[in-house]
């Protein structure tokens, strides 16, 4: 599939403007919101196509599989979560060696689309019961 195109490039709809900002923030959106309150909650958040019935973690108002507005939140067992992959940081933005090594995991849970990056404490391994120990975002899990 190819997207149709008119125009050349350079002769694309553009404008020049002038941002006076030296601070600004973006908000989370209503999806996000939900999922921040639930971590406050200990709870991991989703939110599940109506029509399709696709579930997105982190959740999200649109379904980008059909299209539909997405209004139903739904909490996510950690029953069903996974850890997809990990890696390990050595060193950090500078090059220095860290005192101890960091681990990041990407953890999932099954059925559900997307997932969430973690610290990962102790051994990293694939398989194992996942733990929270930290529902700060970025969270923190152990396996188990
Ligand atoms: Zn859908």
């Amino acid at each position: 599939m190819s997207w149709e195109k008119e125009g050349k490039e350079g002769s694309l709809l553009k404008w020049y403007d002038i941002m006076e900002a030296e601070k600004y923030e973006y908000t989370v959106g209503p999806a996000g919101e939900r999922f921040f309150q639930g971590l406050k909650e200990n709870k991991i958040i989703g939110s599940k196509c109506k029509k399709c019935g696709k579930v997105y973690l982190p959740p999200r108002i649109y379904c980008e599989d059909c299209f539909t507005k997405i209004e139903e939140y739904v909490e996510l067992k950690l029953d069903d979560a996974y850890l997809d992959s990990f890696t390990t940081i050595y060193q950090d933005d500078d090059g220095q060696k860290l005192a101890e090594p960091v681990h990041i995991g990407l953890l999932r849970f099954k059925g559900v689309n997307g997932g969430l990056f973690c610290y990962l404490e102790g051994t990293p391994k694939k398989g194992g019961r996942i733990r929270v120990s930290n529902f700060n975002y970025p969270l923190r899990i152990s396996i188990e």
